[in-house]
């Protein structure tokens, strides 16, 4: 990363002159220089307000939901060279899918797929956290770079646990990265000038990553007694891959102080949080990225689709004389007339819409 030139330091006075009010929605890259720590400080307010207001889940998806963002704009605002980045969890759980997907530098969109009565039994009973919607499945990241240009995808399993595991689990196991996340989200409930109740969601979350100039500063961290295999080198893939230099100890042990309500609270700008944790280091931040709430569905991009149908998957999709494709994460309804679309005319055996009519590719 090149951000040096950017880099503002954070002392008392310049956080005295920012409030965390008017300037959510962006992802603030820091680095604790002392500590050789880098990340990002993510805080979205009318963006996520506005995502997960379009959908009609029940709140603990919405939760889930805007964690999916938050973590998708924690991990997608290092990237260099990427168009986009999708984190999609499918499980067997009552939210069998959640999607959150970034176009860099900062458009996000997401979606999921629930079960919404089990959902609301879970948390009628009291027992509707991630492990529970989530069951048992698959956190896939893919990365693709340039427009149409190569795909990456990184896995991890869901096993009964929250994103934020699942994640942890992902930089230990597949990057190696000494990695610390957290994550929150919440309903914010005030009264605007008329003293009308108003509702409105916010997210935000931190990622704080050990990025030690000299790399053997990264160490296995010593198994526990007992675990140590006796004969041959220990499997690095899914062992306790940490980091027990002193400073990640220090930074790691600082990022889990931080609360909820911190990340959510507009009233506590990034800047501010940062300060609070690192200012006997001295923490350094650079140019935020903006994020926003933006979908980049288009009748172009369905039209496309639409014509690789053949006849029968026309006729099929047809109701009333026309065919209505709504895009599932803008909720955005487009209408096409059969006739004029080129399948309509020819026999030939094409791939096509899936059953349902919906498309999460738009
Ligand atoms: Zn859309």
């Amino acid at each position: 990363m090149t951000q040096k030139q950017t880099a503002t330091a954070m002392n008392g006075d310049a956080d005295a002159t920012m409030n965390g009010g008017g300037d959510a929605d962006r992802a603030l890259p820091f680095q604790v220089d002392a500590l050789e720590v880098r990340g990002r400080v993510v805080s979205l307010g009318p963006a996520i307000d506005a995502i997960l207001a379009r959908h009609d889940y029940p709140d603990p998806v919405k939760v889930l939901l805007g964690e999916a963002c938050v973590m998708a704009a924690l991990l997608a605002t290092s990237l260099k060279d990427v168009s986009r980045f999708i984190l999609q969890a499918q499980t067997d759980g009552p939210v069998s899918m959640l999607v959150a997907d970034i176009r860099l530098p900062g458009q996000m969109r997401a979606t999921a797929s629930c079960d919404a009565a089990a959902v609301t039994a879970l948390a009628q009973a009291g027992t509707a956290d991630a492990a529970a919607l989530l069951g048992k499945g698959t956190l896939a990241m893919t990365i693709e770079q340039g427009h149409g240009g190569q795909r990456y995808q990184g896995f991890v399993p869901l096993d009964h646990e929250s994103l934020e595991e699942a994640a942890h689990t992902y930089f230990r196991q597949s990057e190696q990265i000494p990695t610390r996340i957290r994550m929150a989200v919440s309903e914010m409930f005030d009264r605007d000038e008329d003293g009308k109740a108003r509702h409105q969601w916010r997210a935000g979350g931190i990622i704080g990553q050990f990025m030690p100039e000299a790399g053997d500063r990264i160490r296995h961290r010593d198994l526990p007694a007992g675990d140590t295999p006796e004969d041959g080198p220990e499997d690095l893939q899914g062992a306790d891959f940490e980091a027990d230099d002193d400073a990640w100890v220090e930074a790691a042990a600082l990022i889990e102080t931080v609360e909820d309500h911190e990340l959510t609270d507009p009233a506590i700008s990034p800047e501010r949080l940062l300060f609070r944790l690192f200012h006997e280091r001295g923490v350094r931040v650079f140019k935020p990225v903006r994020l926003e709430d933006h979908c980049t569905c288009s009748r172009a991009r369905i039209e496309k689709v639409l014509d690789q149908m053949d006849a029968v998957e026309i006729a099929d999709a047809a109701i009333d004389g026309e065919i209505e494709v709504r895009c599932e994460f803008c909720g955005l309804r487009y209408h096409f007339d059969p006739d004029a679309l080129p399948g309509a005319t020819d026999g030939d055996e094409k791939h096509g819409l899936s059953q349902d009519g919906s498309l999460t590719n738009l």
